[in-house]
């Protein structure tokens, strides 16, 4: 059985790009860049919380680190360095934590983030990843922001990782292409780091859509102490793909709000990103928090759940 040592050394020790001491030492060190903010962020993933015991380990590898670069995304961060703190079971397959450490690595490396250190103990599986980047000072996204006219805007096709959850849960049967697209979103989630970086100065707010849509606008709302009203191109009627689309998370697109002004530079950014953004609504004067889903012909619908709480479940 490897030592804690060998695992860390096999694993998760790789050349960094941008740090001045990395994985190793007692601590590592980091130079931040001269007038950048450091912008830190932590996600743990638990074992039949997060994710299933038979999981892909190379998929897993990947989301751990992607969820955590999407909320940098979400602050108009340069994600930059991260640390990952695991708990596997005594005697873990040497196969799985190769695939694991692959999947990892592909994410760190198609964002650019150097692991500079970390934690590696037994117990139930579980990794918990903290993320740092930088930002220009005052330049952060933050989900406060958002003003009465905004228009309020989602990349991506949300909904599809809840559909491939659905599918691999028995609740409903897919077939292909559409099964292989909503298993790639729910397995391997692209944070939108290039959307994120594009909206500084653009983005009145922002936030990365883990536990549904409409829960993470209601984030928006809550902190900007605003109102919403959405109607949704192309909303499903109803059933499951509308209830994954409204209240399905793990997608980590972007939602967020611009001024109405700049409508047309948000549209633009779709090319220039190839990412498709949809604007879904607007910010309202009504009562704070009130948050109206409307059809395609702008009648109110009445909502199903709103997402996922941990502790409501
Ligand atoms: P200490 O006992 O001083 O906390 P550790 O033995 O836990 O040191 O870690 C030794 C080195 O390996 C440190 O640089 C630490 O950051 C790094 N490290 C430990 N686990 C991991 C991991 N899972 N991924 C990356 N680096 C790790
Ligand atoms: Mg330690």
């Amino acid at each position: 059985m490897p030592s804690e040592f060998d695992l860390i050394a096999r694993y998760f020790t790789r050349r960094t790009t941008h740090t001045r001491l990395g994985v190793g030492d007692d601590a590592a060190l980091i130079i931040p860049t001269p007038g950048q903010e450091l912008v830190i962020s932590t996600d743990l993933l638990v074992e039949g919380t997060h994710f299933l015991a038979d999981t892909d380990a190379e998929a897993l590898g990947w989301k751990t680190l992607a969820v955590n670069v999407s909320d940098l995304a979400a602050m108009g961060a340069q994600p930059r360095w991260a640390t990952l703190g695991i708990a596997v079971p005594p005697a873990p397959s040497f196969a799985w934590l190769d695939d694991f450490a692959r999947g990892f690595f592909a994410c760190a490396d198609t964002f650019g983030v150097d692991l500079i250190g970390g934690d590696t103990t037994r117990g139930p599986r579980a990794f918990c990843v903290t993320i740092l980047g930088e930002a220009p000072a005052g330049a952060a996204l933050r989900r406060s922001g958002a003003q009465i006219g905004d228009s309020i805007w989602i990349s991506g096709r949300p909904g599809r990782a809840a559909l491939g959850l659905a599918h691999l849960q028995g609740r409903t049967v897919l077939a292909e292409p559409q099964l292989g697209d909503c298993l790639a979103a729910l397995h391997r989630p692209q944070a939108r780091v290039a959307l994120g970086l594009a909206l500084r100065g653009l983005a009145t707010a922002a936030i990365d859509v883990s536990d549904g849509l409409l829960a993470d606008l209601g984030h928006i709302l809550e902190q900007s102490a605003r109102a919403a009203r959405l109607q949704i191109p192309a909303l499903p009627a109803a059933g499951l793909e509308r209830d994954c689309l409204l209240a399905g998370g793990d997608d980590y697109e972007l939602l967020f709000t611009a001024p109405a002004s700049r409508d047309k530079d948000i549209a633009a950014l779709t090319d220039a990103l190839q990412l498709p953004l949809t604007r879904i609504g607007q910010i309202t004067s009504a009562p704070p928090g009130e948050l109206l889903v409307c059809d395609d012909g702008g009648n109110v619908i009445t909502p199903v759940q709103r997402g996922y709480d941990h502790f409501q479940q």
